[in-house]
């Protein structure tokens, strides 16, 4: 697949064309506003309590409120959420959300605007047809699906209601898992699938999602899937979400991260930030990060240098020299920036960037002007007008527009320089994957360190902009290090966004990995306050991931990569998992996350805090 094929311009912030889809009121493409959207919490058969968390939801910004809808009860009792709704005023398109019955989407469809299936488990829970899977031929399937799908376009069609076909890594059908596994290819093959079938049934109207809760594997697979349709001339609006991103400052960083490495690119027409919170508190922060990134429309043109390297759809770190424990096959470093600051502080970081003399035993880098060759562990940082003439070991900080034949040529003869980039664009990954272009054309392997300042003055703030601005650089392995700067934001605060931004993305753990779902209709015990609690028990367990999901029904197959599962298995009950194996079924909540503890300590990987 051609590295470009799934955006308008790796140089410039344009959103890719979709076909443009009604829902309710409102239209979905891209020559709407990316629209904000959410997930209730509640029973959807409590209408008052659905009723009065949708509009919360609206009110806070929200423009779409989708509900779980499980069966039957649930999809009927749509029509009383939706009246009670209409009745007071809000018109925001109501989404139901199906999985495993048919018969709630077709009955949903006639009350709300837009319904979301899962094409793992629409046709009736994958493993029921095991057996006609394996049997049928490609164009028996596709006939078969055509024939489970019409009962619902029929629906569609008369109440003009929207389809989202919803993917999600963890929960693919039978069928897809045999011939591709839970691959990025597998799901696009789903996703494509289902489009083909609905394209037969005559029906257009469609939203597509797919999602994962690990953000390299969310963002390889939408850009497949862009790339897929864009191929085939006919691209559909897509919804973007990073699926039980957790709560806090690490569900903000790995949403932005994921999300926004898609929005840069052009991609995404509708979003939702899950977070383990109440959900409109999803709702500012996804409205941030839609503002932040398309403010960067009609940017300053960036330089453009070719590629043959560059790996969009599946992970591929690029080659590097190791200088100072930078770059090569080392994880990527941390530079605390400590240059503005009355007392610099390392908080993990390998190197502390500083005016002052500052020695803590670690490696410091020194602008010129205060370098002193005689203190240990301190390495200069040069500037571009500077550092021909220093031979030994450096940093050097660089922008893309100083990137003179004079510069290149230093560049080339040198295998001791470490590069610091300052990006001047405000769209900082376009300029930062320029460089890095620059970089391969002119065949030199220096480590690269972005170096992003911000004057963000809030830290959550902060935390969304550097997350979305530099998610892609990890995800696409384009660099080697992170240097990131607020001076109104403590340097505690910066630096731990730095660790965060590497374990969202995948490519640094410095702690316990939470995939926490959002929670829904189907959640089965009180999961923020739990999700607190695991936090604090498991969080100094480096590298494991734990799942806290809110039901089996979704929970077993959406944690995906997690070592182990804690999932609610009925009111007050929990299961626990190790990977996908049931290892206590049904115990009490009160026992549970001891339980926990004593199969990780059986495991061999508990280590007191
Ligand atoms: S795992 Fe279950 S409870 Fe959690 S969001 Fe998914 S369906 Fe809802």
């Amino acid at each position: 697949m051609n590295p470009t094929a799934y955006c308008e311009s790796l140089f410039e912030y344009k959103r890719i064309p979709t076909i443009s889809v009604p829902v309710g009121e409102l239209a979905i493409g891209s020559k709407m506003p990316i629209r904000i959207q959410s997930m209730t919490t509640t029973d959807t058969n409590d209408t008052e309590a659905s009723v009065a968390q949708c509009i919360r939801i609206i009110e806070a910004g929200g423009e779409i409120v989708r509900l779980t809808t499980q069966g039957r009860e649930e999809a009927e009792n749509m029509r009383k959420i939706s009246e009670s709704l209409r009745a007071q005023g809000y018109l925001a398109p109501l989404v139901a959300d199906v999985h495993y019955s048919p018969a709630a989407a077709e009955i949903a469809a006639k009350y709300v605007e837009k319904v979301r299936i899962n094409p793992g488990n629409y046709t009736g829970g994958a493993k029921r047809f095991e057996n006609d899977v394996d049997t049928m031929t490609d164009d028996e399937w596709m006939q078969f699906l055509v024939n489970k799908l019409k009962p619902l376009v029929l629906v569609c069609k008369l109440h003009e209601t929207t389809i989202r076909i919803g993917v999600n890594h963890g929960s693919l059908s039978d069928r897809i898992m045999a011939k591709y596994g839970d691959t990025p290819q597998g799901m696009v093959a789903s996703c494509m699938e289902y489009i083909k079938a609905f394209q037969q049934l005559a029906f257009d109207d469609l939203v597509l999602s797919i999602k994962s809760s690990n953000t390299r594997v969310m963002v390889e697979t939408v850009r497949l899937l862009v790339a897929t349709m864009r191929a085939e001339k006919r691209v559909y609006p897509i919804h973007l979400g990073v699926t039980e991103a957790g709560s806090d400052t690490e569900g903000r960083v790995k949403s932005a991260a994921g999300i926004g490495a898609l929005l840069i690119d052009g991609i995404g027409d509708t979003i939702r930030v899950s977070l383990t919170e109440d959900p409109e508190c999803e709702i500012p922060v996804a409205q941030r990060l839609v503002d932040y990134i398309t403010a960067k429309k009609g940017h300053a043109k960036i330089e453009h240098y070719p590629t043959t390297t560059y790996s969009p759809y599946e992970y591929k770190k690029r080659k590097t020299k190791e200088i100072l424990g930078v770059g090569g096959d080392r994880r990527p470093v941390i530079i605390a920036d400590a240059s503005g600051r009355k007392s610099p502080e390392r908080n993990g970081a390998e190197f502390v960037y500083t005016n002052d003399n500052y020695t803590d035993g670690g490696l410091t880098i020194a602008d010129l002007s205060s370098f002193d060759p005689k203190r240990p562990n301190c390495c200069p940082m040069l500037s571009n007008k500077n550092f021909f003439g220093y031979k030994q070991t450096a940093f050097v900080r660089l922008s893309l527009d100083e990137l003179t034949d004079e510069v290149i040529s230093e560049l080339q003869s040198r295998d001791n320089l470490i590069i610091a980039v300052r990006p001047r664009n405000v769209n900082i990954v376009a300029e930062l994957r320029a460089f890095v272009f620059a970089m391969e054309s002119y065949d030199i392997h220096l480590p690269i360190v972005p170096w992003i300042r911000y004057d963000a003055k809030q830290a959550d703030v902060f935390q969304l902009e550097a997350a979305a601005d530099t998610g892609l650089l990890f995800i696409d392995g384009l660099v080697d290090g992170l240097m990131l700067s607020d001076y109104n934001i403590t340097q505690t605060e910066v630096t731990r966004t730095s660790f965060e931004i590497l374990q969202a993305t995948q490519v640094r753990f410095s702690k316990c990995e939470f995939i926490s779902c959002p929670g829904c209709g189907r959640t089965q015990y009180n999961l923020q306050e739990t999700a607190q609690k695991i936090k604090m028990r498991f969080g100094h367990l480096v590298g494991l991931k734990i799942g806290i999901m809110g039901c089996v029904i979704n929970g077993i197959g959406e944690m995906a990569d997690a070592d182990y599962g804690y999932v609610g298995a009925g009111h007050g009950r929990i299961s626990l998992y190790r990977g996908k194996e049931l290892v206590k079924k049904a115990i009490p909540e009160t026992d549970a996350i001891e339980a926990l503890v004593d199969i990780i300590k059986s495991d061999g990987k508990w280590v007191e805090n």
